[in-house]
């Protein structure tokens, strides 16, 4: 394959896993993407897909700066080093110091380490993802995108909490919302696809992966999201619950005895669909399960619909008109028939659903699956790792800031 002059390397970095993604600036198709698994285990391993092939190599020393190390031979090899023009690293907690992306600096890297209370799990492994970066590339710009940028534009009112402002000020509790990158390139693509103006137009952004938040958005802006301080508030997920009465958590832990450690980790490994079903927190599975008749199955899916509809609901009361509701992330994308129980279940919009463009939908197509007298229904795929690809070449100048990219959506049903 001939690479472009000059790539953007998009660095997603856990505690045990780093994902890596190699685009042209300018935006396109990824050209080698993969992900460094087990880090910090004797089986750690770096996984690359390119041209469509899979190759996967044992890591010789399994930690954060061993996959760089990995990833940059591999690069070198194919005479390609040399154009990464700049690294764009995914960061879930901005809190409210980071309004937007940012060129790395030592400050930056402060705060991030400062905000780290907030995402005890997220931002220490993102900080050992950017240092080993900067350590094997001192010479290339290095930017940070937060998962909460987007949301800081949303009201108090939406993101306070009603406990004592004292203790709320000390500890920085509040609303922070998260997938904010998702939300702000579906948000602004879905926008361009439905020809809604830029300046005047109330969509609801409904992300539903293994992790999903849904997001009210006026004119570009985020006003209301479901996720909270944490991405567990909200939406039922693959393994999180999202909003339960913490009554009955602290009933949880008087009847069970568990610690506030064991309760969190309940609450975000071992619940949403697959406490649920006691199945799986896979949507295919549950759906082929809930076909074959596994009770467990089709309520998990139930409760999941009914959530989402009535966070779609709540959030359309931030919007000063409901222009779309748009389906998002691998369910999102791919469920048919999430998507037509959903706005089934949303009657008091009247959506009539299309049942054949619904079904079509799927693996990247974006497509509208519903109308009604007021809000559209449809399909945009997202690209996280292209928005930030895209963030970073703009913040060092590899981009004209007022260029506006071409629609992206992989093709129209
Ligand atoms: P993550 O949040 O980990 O990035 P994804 O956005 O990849 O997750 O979404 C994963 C979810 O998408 C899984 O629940 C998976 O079952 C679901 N999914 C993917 N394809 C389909 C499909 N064809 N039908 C139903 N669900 C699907």
């Amino acid at each position: 394959m001939s690479f472009p002059s000059r790539l953007v390397l998009v660095v997603n970095s856990g505690s045990s896993s780093m994902k890596f993604t190699l685009l042209p600036v300018g935006g396109g198709e990824a050209l080698v993407s993969g992900v460094a698994e087990c880090l910090g285990l004797p089986e750690a391993r770096i996984v690359v897909k390119e041209n469509g092939t899979k190759t996967v190599v044992d890591l010789e020393r399994g930690d954060h700066a061993g996959a760089i190390a990995a990833l940059f031979a591999g690069l070198d090899r194919k005479g390609v080093l040399d154009r990464v023009a700049v690294v764009g690293h995914r960061i879930v907690q901005g809190g409210d110091v980071f309004q937007e992306s940012v060129v790395v600096t030592p400050q930056v890297i402060a705060d991030i380490e400062a905000l780290a209370p907030l995402a005890p799990l997220h931002n220490p492994a993102h900080l050992v993802g950017l240092r080993a970066c900067i350590d094997a590339m001192p010479g290339v710009p290095q930017v940070a995108v937060f998962d909460t940028a987007f949301h800081q534009t949303i009201p108090p009112a939406a993101y306070t909490y009603a406990i004592p402002r004292s203790l709320a000020r000390e500890h920085a509790v509040r609303r922070y919302g998260a997938h904010g990158t998702s939300h702000r390139y579906v948000s602004h693509e879905a926008a361009r696809f439905l020809g809604l103006p830029a300046d005047d137009h109330g969509i609801v952004v409904a992300h539903l992966g293994n992790g999903a938040s849904a997001t009210a958005v006026v004119n570009g802006r985020s006003v209301d999201t479901s996720m909270g301080m944490t991405p567990l508030e909200g939406l039922v997920m693959g393994t999180r619950s999202g909003d339960i009465d913490v009554g009955a958590v602290a009933h949880l832990a008087r009847v069970t005895g568990k610690d506030i450690g064991q309760i969190d980790a309940l609450l975000n490994k071992e619940s949403g669909l697959l406490g649920i079903s006691e199945l799986s927190n896979d949507c295919r599975t549950l759906e082929a399960a809930a076909d074959e008749g596994h009770a467990g199955a089709k309520l998990a899916l139930d409760v999941f619909v009914h959530r989402l509809a009535r966070y779609v609901g709540a959030l359309a009361v931030s919007l000063p008109r409901f222009d779309a509701l748009v389906f998002t992330g691998g369910i999102g994308e791919n469920s048919a028939r999430i998507r037509a129980m959903t706005l089934k279940h949303l009657a008091v919009f009247g959506f009539d659903v299309d049942e054949v463009a619904n079904a079509a939908i799927c693996g990247g197509k974006a497509g509208v699956v519903g109308r009604s007298a007021g809000p559209i229904a449809a399909v945009v795929p997202t690209d996280e790792e292209g928005l930030i690809a895209a963030d970073a070449a703009r913040l060092v100048g590899l981009v004209n800031a007022n260029d506006d990219e071409p629609l992206r959506v992989a093709a129209v049903v």
